[in-house]
C-alpha cells in the first residue's frame, strides 16, 4: 500500500521504518523537510537525529503534510498531540478524504508539567477531534497504548502475549488497520467500538505513564486477560 506516515518523532520513525520493511510504500510527512532533513539533535525520547535516522532509511521519501498524505491510501497520525489538528489541517481535508487515518496520537498536556494531563478527556477525546474536523476520513485510533517499539515488534514483549485496541467508526478501515497490526505481529486486537471508545485508549496514558515510572522501562504492554 501507499502510506503516508505524519510525524517525524520516534513513533513516525519506528512506524516508517516497519511500514517500508513489510514492503509499503512509505512517505514521512513534516512541516519543512528541509528544516527535518537539517536536524542533528536527537529526538525527544532520545531517538536518532532525524538526519541521522534518514542516512538509514534514504528509500523513504520526505515531504510536506501535504504532499505526503496526498500521495498514500492510508495515512498515519504520528504527530504530537497539542498539534495533531494543526498537522492534519496542514496535510488538507481533500488528501484525507475517504482513506484510512490510523491516528496514534496522544493528547498529553504537559503545560504544569510531569505527568502530564489529557486534554481533551472524559467526555472526548483527540481521536473524536480529529474525526469531528475531517468527517470524510476513516479514523482508526490504535497503538497509542504502548511504546514505540513495542508497537512494531510485540513479539519482543512477553512474545506478544498482549492486547492492543482499536477504536472508530468504519468497519472496512478497521479491517485494513487490523491487517496491518497483524503484520506487526500483533494476536489480541480488541475492537472496542467507535471513534468514542478511544476516549478508554487515550484515558490508559495515566497509567501507562506510572507503569513506565515505576519499571524504568517502556518496554511493556497490558494484557487483557479473559
Ligand atoms: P512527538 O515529538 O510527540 O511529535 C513529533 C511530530 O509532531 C513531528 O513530526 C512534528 O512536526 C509534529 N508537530 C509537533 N507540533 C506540531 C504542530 N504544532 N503542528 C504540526 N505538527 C507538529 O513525537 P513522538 O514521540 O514520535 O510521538 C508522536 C505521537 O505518538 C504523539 O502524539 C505521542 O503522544 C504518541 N505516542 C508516542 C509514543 C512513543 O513511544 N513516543 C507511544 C504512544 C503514542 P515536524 O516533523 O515538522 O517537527
Amino acid at each position: 500500500m501507499k502510506i503516508a506516515v505524519l510525524g517525524t518523532g520516534s513513533v513516525g520513525q519506528t512506524i516508517a521504518a516497519a511500514l517500508a520493511a513489510l514492503g509499503h510504500d512509505v512517505v514521512i510527512g513534516t512541516r519543512d523537510p528541509r528544516t527535518t532533513l537539517a536536524r542533528t539533535e536527537p529526538g525527544a525520547m532520545g531517538g536518532a537525529p532525524f538526519a541521522v535516522w534518514h542516512a538509514g532509511h534514504a528509500g523513504i521519501d520526505v515531504a510536506t503534510f501535504a504532499d505526503a498524505a496526498g500521495r498514500a491510501d492510508v495515512v498515519v497520525n504520528a504527530t504530537n498531540g497539542g498539534g495533531s489538528l494543526e498537522a492534519l489541517t496542514a496535510a488538507g481535508a481533500e488528501n484525507l478524504s475517504g482513506k484510512v487515518l490510523l491516528d496514534i496520537a496522544n493528547p498529553l498536556d504537559f503545560s504544569q508539567g510531569f505527568p502530564p494531563s489529557l486534554s481533551p478527556v472524559n467526555t472526548d477525546s483527540l481521536g473524536e477531534q480529529i474525526q469531528r474536523a475531517f468527517p470524510e476520513a476513516r479514523v482508526v485510533k490504535t497503538l497509542n497504548t504502548m511504546t514505540a517499539s513495542v508497537m512494531v515488534d510485540p513479539v519482543s514483549v512477553a512474545g506478544g502475549d498482549h492486547s492492543v485496541f482499536l477504536s472508530g467508526n468504519d468497519a472496512d478501515a478497521k479491517g485494513i488497520v487490523s491487517g496491518l497490526l497483524k503484520d506487526f505481529g500483533h494476536r489480541d486486537i480488541i475492537d472496542l467500538g467507535d471513534i468514542t471508545t478511544a476516549r478508554g485508549a487515550e484515558m490508559i496514558l495515566p497509567l501507562w505513564l506510572r507503569v513506565w515510572g515505576a519499571l524504568g522501562t517502556g518496554t511493556f504492554n497490558f494484557k487483557v486477560a479473559r
